[in-house]
């Protein structure tokens, strides 16, 4: 038997309900000296099997692979990525004429900690998040080609900045299987240029597909100002029947990508144009400009020791636009930080309304999409939310 991990008494409770993190306090004893990203089996303080999983120095130790004894070998791997792509299967997102953009493998979503599996009309991109996923990166590659067969022209890695640090591992991001340059992909019939060599993530941010398919409904005539607006992805969906929209981001490759999107599904269109500036400055001078904002900021917080300060700053956001916006607008505001809470979110956002004194009402409520699935036993992968408010 390998390396054996024991836990601490009652730290086995969370691993009993299926949490798939062991975070380093719980342990009472490691017996042998696991490196990065090995093979560990857990035990609680009386010597019962809790799980195996992968192991990290650092304060989540163990990502669980399996609470069951089996040895995580190929056929397991094999098992579980068949299972994320026949879910996807079964809910139409695979040989799909109309999106052929989607998540294939959602980590703890789909009981694969650690790894991200993105699919390109054709093109996979695979990010890691720990050792233990990267080591095994090209029989990870290996299942997916034969498993996708056909449906499939390349396979790439772009574990460089993902893979934690310490590690020590010189990862370079490549093509494990094929060769590809960036692709178009189609998302409920509207088209987008992928180049997940120089995009963000893997190159786009499939998470909003269902909320921007919902935007669509809000578009008619409006003035619309998508901020933090990335490839444009609202943009393009708002362009169908939008009196105007402007798209605004810090960095300038990002407008770029948001020009050449609007081009590429309306040709030149002058109701689009694109601002490279900072969101907080930009939203000083928009009063009574925009009947409908978005707003997708990066997440503010990364860790729970900076939460105050992201609930503040998501406040912050929020109330300018709600002071700022035409009457009978319309805002759709997001929070990606995984450790906001719904809860917490609708907060800020609470406050940010009543500082303002005018009347808003909530319409929709929304998540991440089902290619995004929430594992039920680790609400941490409950990442995305948003609201759609209809201010007065
Ligand atoms: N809405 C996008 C994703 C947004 S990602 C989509 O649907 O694809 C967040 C974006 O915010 C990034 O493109 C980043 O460049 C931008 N950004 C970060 N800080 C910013 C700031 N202070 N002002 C404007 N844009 C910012």
């Amino acid at each position: 038997m390998g390396i054996k991990i024991v836990l601490k008494s009652g730290k086995e409770q969370s691993v009993r309900r299926y949490h798939p993190w062991i975070f380093s306090g719980a342990i009472k004893k490691i017996y042998g000296d696991p490196s990065e990203g090995d093979i560990v089996t857990v035990f609680d303080n009386k010597d019962n099997f809790l799980a195996v999983g992968h192991y990290q120095p650092g304060s989540i130790a163990v990502r669980i692979l399996s609470f069951e004894d089996n040895e995580p070998d190929t056929e397991f791997f094999r098992g579980r990525i068949r299972s994320a792509i026949e879910f996807r299967r079964s809910i139409g997102l695979i040989d799909n004429q109309s999106v052929n953009v989607f998540r294939l493998i959602h980590a703890e979503g789909d009981n694969l900690p650690g790894l991200i599996a993105d699919f390109y009309n054709g093109v996979i991109v695979m990010q890691m998040h720990s050792v233990g996923m990267y080591r095994i990166r090209k029989e990870i590659a290996g299942i997916l080609s034969e498993l996708m067969g056909n449906s499939i022209t390349a396979i790439y890695d772009k574990s460089e900045s993902t893979i934690p640090f310490k590690a020590g591992i010189a990862a370079n991001n490549e093509f494990i299987y094929g060769d590809s340059g960036p692709v178009v992909v189609t998302e409920n019939g509207f088209k987008f240029k992928i180049d997940w060599t120089t995009g963000q993530k893997t190159g786009f941010f499939i998470d909003q597909r269902e909320n921007r398919k919902l935007l669509s409904a809000f578009t008619k005539d409006r003035s619309v100002l998508n901020m933090f607006g990335y490839t444009g992805g609202f943009s393009v969906y708002a362009m169908k029947d939008a009196g105007l929209v402007h798209s605004v981001d810090s960095s300038a490759s990002a407008t770029d990508l948001a020009d050449e999107n609007v081009k590429l599904n309306f040709g030149d269109d002058s109701r689009h144009r694109s601002f490279q500036a900072d969101a907080f400055e930009f939203l000083n001078d928009i009063r009574n400009k925009y009947d409908l904002i978005i707003l997708d900021p990066p997440a503010f917080a990364k860790h729970n020791n900076v939460l105050a300060n992201a609930l503040q700053g998501y406040k912050r956001l929020n109330l300018k636009a709600i002071e700022l916006i035409k009457p009978g607008g319309i805002i759709f505001t997001f929070s990606c930080s995984q450790v906001v809470t719904r809860e917490n979110f609708r907060k800020s956002v609470f406050a940010a309304a009543a500082n303002t004194g005018r009347n808003v009402r909530i319409l929709h409520q929304m998540s991440q999409p089902p290619d995004h699935p929430v594992n039920i036993y680790h609400p941490e992968s409950e990442y995305l939310k948003g609201l759609v408010l209809y201010v007065e």
